[in-house]
């Protein structure tokens, strides 16, 4: 049984190592965190594109009531030097009107000149946006590329120490290896344990006579009174 504990030491060791591996698989950054980057950003972009379309149907807006405006202007100034209007009263009252419209025609282009510029800077921040969305995009490409070599390079290594564990297990009596395989379950992932100066390795449990006599003397897989692991004596196996 000495020799069958010895193999199940390096069983062991091998799963620890294993576990290991597949623990490094599972903290490799699978990108995720770009991703909702640019998701945000994307939706930046399209907030950015809707207030744009807002703010040119205000421009278009406008411009056609400065030409509706214009327009309006022109047609009464014809008709005030038409000579067709006479009195004087209502010369006047045109006149009034005509530098009204002129006046309200003038704040209108300033608004509107506010208005393109409102235009271009929201044009600004579309570019600002399809820039840091090229980047990032990038950025995920280059990431993800390596996120796939180190996880394609960790499971080859993972699947060529599964296969070591194959022919280490084919060695191992099977009773031996599917009570292991349930401790270790039960004991998170540590099923063997050393006697280390008369004591459990992985407990510390000083182990009674009677336990340590038995490990000497019985063929049997013996465990430590205190935490149920395997115990394998190095010293013994000499
Ligand atoms: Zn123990």
């Amino acid at each position: 049984m000495h020799r069958q504990m010895g193999l199940l030491r390096e069983l062991q060791a091998l799963d620890h190592y294993i576990d290991h591996l597949r623990q490094q698989v599972a903290q490799l950054d699978s990108g995720e965190r770009i991703r909702a980057s640019i998701e945000r950003t994307r939706q930046r972009l399209e907030e950015v594109k809707t207030r744009y379309q807002e703010i040119y149907a205000i421009a278009t807006q406008q411009e056609q009531r400065l030409k509706d405006l214009d327009e309006r202007i022109r047609r009464t100034e014809a008709e005030l030097y038409s000579g067709r209007i006479t009195n004087p009263r209502e010369l006047q009252l045109m006149q009034h009107e005509i530098e009204q419209a002129k006046r309200a025609r003038d704040e209108m282009e300033a608004e509107l000149l506010r208005v393109w510029e409102h235009l271009e800077t929201t044009k600004h921040d579309i570019d600002a946006a399809e820039r840091d969305l090229n980047e990032l995009e990038r950025y995920y490409e280059a990431h993800m590329e390596d996120f796939r070599q180190r996880k394609a390079a960790l499971e080859a290594e993972i699947s060529y120490h599964l296969h070591e564990r194959a022919e280490l297990v084919a060695q191992i009596d099977p009773e031996v290896v599917q009570r292991y395989e349930r401790l270790r379950e039960r004991l998170g992932g540590t099923a063997v344990a050393i006697v280390e100066q008369k004591a459990c390795s992985v407990c510390h449990t000083t182990l009674t006579p009677y336990t340590l006599k038995r490990l000497q003397t019985e063929d049997a897989l013996i465990a430590c009174e205190s935490c149920g692991r395997l115990l394998y004596d190095p010293e013994l196996a000499q």
